[in-house]
Order: C-alpha cells, then structure tokens, then sequence
C-alpha cells in the first residue's frame, strides 16, 4: 500500500551539511518527495510538534534543540514509507544504530540525531498536518 510518512532533517544534520547527503539517501531508497521546505521553528512550536514527549526529561532540551537553528520538513510517499524509512534512519541513539543507517553516518548524540520520522499512521497525520497544508500535498 502506498504511505506517506514525515521526516524533518534535523538542525544538527542541516549545520553540519548533511542536508543533499541526507536526502540523497532517502531518495535511493525509493521514498518520492512530495513536499518540502527550509524554515525555522520558534520554541513553541517544536514544544507543539513533539507534545506526545512533553513529560520526558529531556524535554526542554529538545525543544530548545529542534528551535536552534534551520531544518527541512518534508513529506515522504512510498509502498511502507513509515516502516521503511524508521529502518533507514536507524536506531534514536547513533551509538545503536545500524552500519549503513542516516543515524550512523550523520548523527551526533542522541539528541542531535540529524533525522525524524514518524512512528505510526496516526502520527504521520499529526505531524503532516502541522507542517502542510493540503494544497502542498498534491
Ligand atoms: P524521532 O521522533 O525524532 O524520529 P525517535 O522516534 O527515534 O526520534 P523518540 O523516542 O520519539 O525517538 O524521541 C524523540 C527525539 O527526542 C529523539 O529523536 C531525540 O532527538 C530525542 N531524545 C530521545 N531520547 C533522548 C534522550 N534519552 N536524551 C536526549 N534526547 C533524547
Ligand atoms: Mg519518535
């Protein structure tokens, strides 16, 4: 079945860089861009994006860590775009992750781990609509 998932290159991977090499990979893996931008998010917002994680301890400094600097939302389609690209990304922490993996090539820590996405359909939806609009989608 055809999916759509979200990634966010991550301001770490964007500073270092890594952006074109990041996107590079996702499209050999097969995953269609089928919208993109560069923009920045206020600490209010990334606190509006990642609100399921509002309880950790490492809350704030994610959220201060998300609003530090530019990043790439994008929307990604493809046949298990939400499994495949998980897989692709590799394990949260850079340490764990997978030879070959986004996370192992570009990532610095467990925070700045260069990329996001999406664990599930319904939050694939969530996080789509808070970053697009539908006419954006087409
Ligand atoms: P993402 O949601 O960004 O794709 P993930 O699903 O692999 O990453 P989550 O458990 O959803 O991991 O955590 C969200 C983000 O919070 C992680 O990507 C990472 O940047 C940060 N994070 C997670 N665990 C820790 C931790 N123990 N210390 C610091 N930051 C963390
Ligand atoms: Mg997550």
């Amino acid at each position: 079945m055809l999916q759509r998932t979200f990634s966010i290159v991550k301001p770490d991977a964007v500073r270092n860089g890594h952006t074109a090499s990041i996107l590079a990979e996702i499209e050999k893996a097969g995953f269609k861009i089928v919208s993109i931008k560069r923009m920045s998010l206020t600490e209010e917002q990334a606190q509006g994006f990642y609100a399921v994680h509002a309880a950790r301890p490492f809350f704030g400094a994610l959220t201060q860590f998300m609003a530090s600097g530019a990043i790439f939302p994008m929307v990604l389609e493809k046949e298990n775009a939400i499994a495949d690209l998980r897989k692709l990304m590799g394990a949260t922490n850079p340490a764990n992750a997978e030879e070959g993996t986004i996370r192992k090539k570009f990532a610095e820590s467990i925070e700045a781990n260069a990329i996001h996405g999406s664990d599930a359909e319904d939050t694939a939806a969530f996080e789509i609509g808070y970053f697009f609009a539908g006419y954006e989608l087409k």
